[in-house]
């Protein structure tokens, strides 16, 4: 696994809004989310990763093989995504423009705030 995927610091970390991917917030400045950047644009974009991702989550995995993983499974993350870590919960939404540009490109978003089930 690439070291850029994994926090290098337990301060200033975030978790994005759309898979739920969690590093800190000069990580996805530098690198963009590895799962989503190609949707979020948050790479060198420091607002934007203020508004796709989340200081305000709960728990934190690490997934190593996301296409076996019980974890995954448990946590409906995609068996695409790339090993890391990500938070079980995070709150907050994707803002209203990039929620509508994803459903035009056909993009499903689940929110992944699951902290009042
Ligand atoms: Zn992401």
């Amino acid at each position: 696994m690439s070291l850029s995927s994994v926090p290098k610091d337990m301060r200033g970390l975030r978790a994005c809004k759309m898979c739920s991917m969690v590093k800190t917030f000069d990580q996805f400045l530098f690198g963009g989310c590895d799962n989503c950047d190609r949707y979020l644009r948050m790479k060198g974009n420091r607002d934007r990763v203020t508004e796709v991702t989340s200081s305000n989550f709960d728990g934190l995995v690490a997934m190593m093989s996301p296409a076996d993983s019980w974890v995954a499974k448990w946590q409906r993350l995609s068996n695409k995504y790339v090993p890391g870590c990500y938070a079980v919960s995070v709150t907050g939404e994707l803002p209203q423009d990039i929620m509508d540009s994803l459903q035009d490109k056909g993009i499903p978003y689940q929110n992944r705030d699951n902290s009042n089930r």
